[in-house]
């Protein structure tokens, strides 16, 4: 027997014969060509890019949902990307090389920027973007992608890795269970996995290699295990491990309708955080109280070209009328910084630090007041609230306000017909606005808490930076004593804190924003119930107290340590993990 651990993605455990499946690499023909030939290996080009485009196309059809569907569709859009087909034909018509290998060099060309930015997702995207160039390459050798992994009866896989196109190309109902030796958890084939609610665990390192075809395999997707060739007693600890799961799974979903009250009354909203609208379905099944931070940016990613007014209008419209009449929190863009976009121009030397978000939207007026009015008009179908993110200082906040103002004036003079009371908020998530909470409070409505970036802020540590990973503290006493402020001077105005950042997702972290008086929280779909449960189980005045002897605290080793001996009394683990 063997036991691998990795990242558990996909919730449940699974059963079966191993099926291993490892990717040769692709070698690619690279063939000088005469200027003669050029003309026929441009029309190659073309027939490859047709035959990809027809295959995803099909695969489309094929009843794809939610986030698949969204994946195929920036796999679409790569395909047909004007940008990238051009340079392909440029390089085969200047440096006179064949099609395949022209692919190959501009698709590694991508994939070495991607690479170089600061953002996970961005790196994981050069998977997809490999992908786009492998299929090119396979229809110029006219075989189709996924021509060598075939799934004729049900099976555990265990692959070194699996390429969005080749899951989109399965037969799923044929996968029990998934095991990669690679992964990630911001990948595409992590995000599929999870949606298609297959047992997953991700970053085995080995699993492909130790496990042979047939062998006896269980994954654990609660733990984050694969076991292979299990013995009885293996078999017999999982299978009560996975009783045990199933019945909480039943007491949190038997919670799903019930208001998330402390045992002493207060009421803690329970809000989902969405990004795209393939995420849409998850929150409404999963009793959230609205969506206290819809990211707007995926209307601007993974694309060449700005959204129009009209399909930003008709995205916001879908959401709101689905979640009505609870609330959308609709944020405006956030790019630069970590999420760049192609074509924006906006690589610089420090963008976290940079000209991201509202600074960006400020002086691109014309596009910020293209999604104003998008979210103006939307709000007219629904509960809609608009939020601002990165606001520094009063003086960027008057100038947003100002161009919310002309977005509603010239609605007005066009009889066009939107929220007159729409609420506004900002997010506080730089420390200078966290210490002005008060005189932010003066202009909106509102404020969430976007913990995210507070704390990379406050502590001075990039959330993405792994090699500093574990001077990310979100109970810092810095940030503890930083919340405190916001929440206390946000009280003192009658006004409510929300958070949204992923604190309020972590069991051990939730606990105490709610000890320090938070009023809401907003979090991934999957954590929702789990929270639920937590703010039922617990009193106020306990949350309050252990906050009361967190603040005295002269380090994160004694607040985690403390918090976790908090949580370990009141739950179990299958609760706080
Ligand atoms: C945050 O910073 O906490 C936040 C919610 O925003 P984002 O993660 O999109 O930066
Ligand atoms: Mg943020």
């Amino acid at each position: 027997m063997r036991i691998l651990t990795g990242l558990a993605i996909g919730e449940g455990i699974a059963r079966g014969k191993a099926k291993i499946y490892r990717h040769a690499p692709l070698v690619v023909e690279r063939k000088r060509i005469a200027k003669a030939q050029v003309k026929r290996e441009l029309g190659l080009l073309d027939r490859a890019v047709q035959r990809a485009l027809a295959a995803l196309e099909r695969q489309k059809a094929d009843q794809m949902e939610g986030e698949a569907l969204a994946i195929l569709e920036s796999h679409l859009l790569m395909v047909q990307d004007p940008t990238y087909i051009a340079s392909i034909r440029k390089l085969i018509e200047e440096r006179l090389i064949n099609a395949a290998w022209a692919t190959e060099e501009v698709t590694e060309e991508i994939i070495r920027t991607l690479e170089a930015s600061d953002d996970e997702a961005f790196r994981q995207r050069t998977v997809d973007i490999g992908d786009i160039g492998r299929t090119i390459v396979e229809n110029l050798y006219g075989k189709s992608a996924q021509s060598s992994l075939v799934l004729d009866e049900p099976v555990i896989l265990l692959a070194d890795t699996l390429l969005p196109s080749e899951l989109f190309g399965l037969d799923r109902s044929n996968i029990l269970g998934l095991s990669l030796d690679g992964g990630g958890l911001a990948s595409h084939v992590a995000i599929l996995a999870r949606g298609l609610d297959i047992p997953t665990v991700i970053e085995t390192q080995l699993a492909s290699h130790v496990a042979e075809d047939g062998d006896d395999v269980i994954i654990d997707g609660i733990r984050g295990e694969v076991i292979i060739r299990a013995d009885h007693q293996a078999v017999r600890t999982v299978t009560e491990r996975y009783e045990a799961y199933l019945a909480h799974e039943a007491e949190l979903l038997a919670g799903a309708g019930m208001e998330a009250r402390t045992g002493d009354g207060k009421r803690i909203l329970i809000q989902s955080n969405i990004q795209t609208l393939g995420e849409l379905p998850f929150a409404e099944a999963e009793g959230s109280d609205g969506i206290g931070l819809f990211r707007t940016e995926f209307f601007f990613m993974e694309r060449s070209a700005l959204p129009s007014e009209e399909e930003q209008f008709l995205g916001y419209k879908e959401v709101l009328e689905r979640v009505a009449p609870r609330s959308v929190t609709i944020r405006t863009i956030d790019l630069g910084g970590d999420k760049v976009v192609s074509g924006l121009n906006l690589e610089e030397e420090n963008p976290v630090l940079g000209f991201r978000a509202i600074r960006f939207c400020l002086e691109h007026e014309e596009i910020f007041l293209t999604q104003l009015r998008a979210i103006l008009r939307a709000s007219a179908f629904g509960n809609a609230k608009i939020m601002f993110p990165m606001i520094s200082g009063i003086g960027e906040l008057k100038e947003t306000l100002r161009l919310l103002e002309t977005a509603k004036g010239r609605l007005k003079e066009e009889g066009v017909d939107f929220d007159p009371d729409l609420q506004v908020g900002t997010m506080i998530e730089v420390p200078s606005a966290a210490l002005i909470t008060d005189l932010i409070l003066r202009h909106v409505d509102f404020i969430s808490i976007g913990t995210n970036d507070l704390i990379q802020y406050t502590i001075a540590v990039d959330r993405n930076n792994r090699k500093i990973a574990h001077l990310y503290q979100p109970l810092h006493p810095g940030v503890l004593r930083l919340l405190k402020h916001v929440v206390d001077r946000a009280h003192g105005m009658g006004k409510c804190v929300a958070v949204c950042g992923e604190m309020a997702s972590d069991p051990h972290h939730a606990v105490v924003l709610v000890g320090l008086g938070v009023d809401e929280l907003s979090m991934g779909p999957h954590a929702l119930l789990k929270l639920r449960k937590i703010i039922r189980s617990i009193d106020l005045s306990a949350a309050q107290s252990l906050v009361d002897d967190l603040l005295t605290m002269d380090s994160s080793e004694k607040t985690e340590q403390a918090v976790r001996e908090w949580m370990h009394e009141r739950f179990d683990d299958l609760t706080i993990r």
